[in-house]
């Protein structure tokens, strides 16, 4: 039987974190700051075309040691490989930096700091981490907001004390993950790290950066959601993501509007597309939208036992119009609705990464059997579970 994968206390992450600070660095930390992976309720790749998504942060959350320095030193170490201690100074931070790739999420947002004009110098951060790596739950948000907390707390730049603030600090660490890292991603990810509260979804306009949270308290209603980690091999994903902005983006130029979001008539728009695939990525996006703003309206009319079918149909759109599913996502959501979920679908970019399933509180263990069972059937690796509730933004924790 599979086990659910617990979430960190804040007071277990930061011993883990401040232990490895000072096993590698040699002193204490000044502070450690731990900021969350994410789960998005429904508006998959809408983020990047100007349009709303809803997503909760989760409990699980990456957590960052870390102290200033008065050089302009950085060093780096994660609990994923501890032994690997990277070392270089602040100008080596940057786009086409020759840096590993695991610390283009670690260090860029020190980049966009100072790229932004803010004064930033060196620093040392250790940090340990209970997010689930390139499961499509946003550990690369994660370990950008950690840090840029901790930045944002030691060099006194005050972004992270109200909510213009942390839209500042999330868009930079945005630039950091396209410039510095190179992935082509939208804002979603770090607005959930960063501007969400417990108990909360956060409706987030990527048009303005405008957010309303959307109470979203799953065991009033005597439901869980679970996440399923697929596991499924990740091959080519940047690419593909890469192509399926493009194409997006080729279409709204088509178009005339700065984005797909502009999109008032769907059947005009269309009609004014030659190429059957960019009809039907457009028809996912602005469909998508649509359903965000349905399954908002039912979620404060205290209909959450209704917003099923706009899971399914959101994952059909993904899976049909945009082709970012992976036969273990459908599976997770056919073998979760088998079972009697409310409704499933995959989260994330797609192309591997995790599906969630909304169920009665009851059944979790069924549902977590059930597709367990799904995958061995069809020969898929083993999958990972875990139960999400809607958790606090990022923060310092000790
Ligand atoms: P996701 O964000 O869905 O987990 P990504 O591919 O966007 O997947 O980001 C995963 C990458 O982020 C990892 O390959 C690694 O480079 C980096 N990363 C995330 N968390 C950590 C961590 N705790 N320690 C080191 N690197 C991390
Ligand atoms: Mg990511």
């Amino acid at each position: 039987m599979s086990t659910l994968q617990p979430a960190w206390t804040n007071a277990e992450g930061a011993d883990l974190a401040t232990a490895l600070f000072a096993e590698t660095f040699g002193s204490a930390p000044a502070g450690v700051w731990a900021s969350p992976g994410r789960v998005n309720l429904i508006g998959e790749h809408t983020d990047y075309n100007g349009g709303l998504c809803l997503p909760i942060a989760l409990p699980h959350r990456t957590f960052a040691a870390l102290s200033p320095r008065s050089d302009d030193v950085v060093r780096v170490v994660s609990d994923l490989a501890p032994q690997a201690v990277w070392a270089g100074t602040l100008d080596d931070v940057r786009p086409g930096g020759d840096l590993p790739g695991w610390v283009t999420y670690a260090a860029g947002p020190a980049w966009a700091l100072r790229d932004a004009g803010m004064t930033v110098h060196g620093f040392d951060a250790a940090f340990a981490s209970c997010v689930p790596l390139g499961s499509g739950l946003s550990s690369s948000a994660a370990i950008e907001c950690a840090a840029a907390l901790g930045l944002d707390e030691v060099y006194d730049l005050g972004l992270a004390t109200d909510d213009d603030g942390r839209a500042r600090l999330a868009a930079l660490c945005v630039r950091s993950e396209n410039l510095v890292s190179g992935a082509p991603t939208g804002g979603l990810d770090q607005a959930a790290s960063l501007r969400t509260s417990a108990g909360q979804a956060l409706l987030l306009d990527c048009r303005d950066g405008h957010t309303e949270p959307v109470p979203f308290d799953l065991a009033a209603e005597g439901l869980a959601l679970l996440v399923v980690d697929t596991k499924a091999p990740h091959a080519l994903v940047d690419g593909q993501y890469a192509a399926r902005r493009a194409s997006c983006e080729a279409a709204a130029a088509t178009l005339g509007i700065p984005t797909l979001r502009e999109i008032t008539d769907l059947d005009a728009a269309l009609a004014q597309l030659d190429d059957p695939v960019a009809r039907q990525r457009v028809r996912h996006v602005v469909t998508e939208i649509a359903r965000v703003e349905e399954f908002v309206a039912l979620v404060r009319a205290g209909r959450l036992r209704d917003v099923g079918p706009l899971m399914i149909a959101s994952h059909e759109s993904l899976r049909v119009d945009y082709e970012v599913t992976v036969p273990e996502l459908d599976t997770v959501v056919s073998a979760a609705m088998a079972a009697g979920a409310l409704g499933a679908r995959m989260t994330g970019g797609g192309f591997g990464g995790s599906a969630i399933a909304l169920i009665e509180a009851s059944q979790v263990e069924a549902t977590v059997q059930a597709v367990h069972d799904a995958f061995a059937e069809r020969g898929f690796g083993e999958p990972a579970f875990l139960v999400a509730v809607a958790a606090d933004a990022g923060r310092r924790v000790a």
